[in-house]
């Protein structure tokens, strides 16, 4: 589970499968629950009360929205896998799954670099795009370069490659917006922000990120809720 005081927890629900279990079918992935957690001497807490906040069904019903799910909880358990707290990355997932669930249809890659470009940012990773990051020259930003941490002028570019001026909007707009404004944009324009978010995490946190324009991941491993079960 992913927790807004305490990070990224592991925790256990006795008799979860039971039929007639206390839990009632809350401990499933993708639910944004009140919990209350016994913590004893081992690893893993012990769930021993569950109030549903929001269950997302229409998330569920809409196999993009639930694979937009899957992604943004494996690219939180990613990025931030270390028990630290994090109210902000913990709100934005919590707004994601409130966003594909409402509106299921804004589901894809847009939505997708729109959160992780946000959770850079919740990480103290976020690419400079005001002005060359090497430099600082503002007019002729040409690329994108993960170890420069940012855009890039042309007399800067080593180790860059070529950043469309729809690219930087998007990824200046997505990261100005709320989740439920994020810009759409060209595919190439999504190609290019999707390098340029893959760089940076493989620079700075050196971590790969699974791609967004692959096919459903059916993994709910890394959701919010299914290390309690
Ligand atoms: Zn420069």
């Amino acid at each position: 589970m992913y927790t807004p005081h305490r990070g990224r927890l592991g925790a256990i629900a006795k008799g979860v499968r039971k039929a007639r279990s206390r839990f009632g079918g809350r401990l499933e992935p993708f639910f944004r629950l009140d919990l209350v957690l016994y913590e004893g001497r081992g690893d893993l807490l012990t769930v021993t009360s569950a109030e549903t906040i929001a269950a997302h069904p229409r998330l569920r019903e809409h196999a993009a929205a639930l694979d937009g799910a899957a992604r943004a909880c494996e690219a939180v358990a990613r990025i931030f896998d270390d028990g630290e707290p994090h109210a902000g990355v913990y709100n934005l997932l919590a707004n994601e799954l409130a966003l594909l669930d409402a509106e299921p249809e804004r589901a894809g890659r847009a939505n997708a670099l729109a959160f992780r470009l946000k959770l850079l940012l919740a990480a103290g990773f976020a690419p400079q795009l005001a002005a060359c990051a090497s430099c600082g020259d503002r007019d002729h930003v040409v690329g994108f370069s993960g170890a420069a941490g940012g855009v890039v002028c042309g007399a800067c570019e080593a180790n860059a490659f070529p950043l469309d001026e729809d690219s930087h909007a998007f990824m200046v707009a997505a990261l100005g917006r709320s989740l439920a404004e994020a810009p759409e944009a060209e595919p190439r324009a999504l190609a290019q922000a999707e390098r340029a978010i893959l760089e940076t995490l493989e620079h700075h946190a050196h971590l790969r990120l699974r791609p967004v324009g692959t096919g459903p991941s059916g993994a709910s491993r890394d959701s919010l809720t299914s290390r309690a079960r």
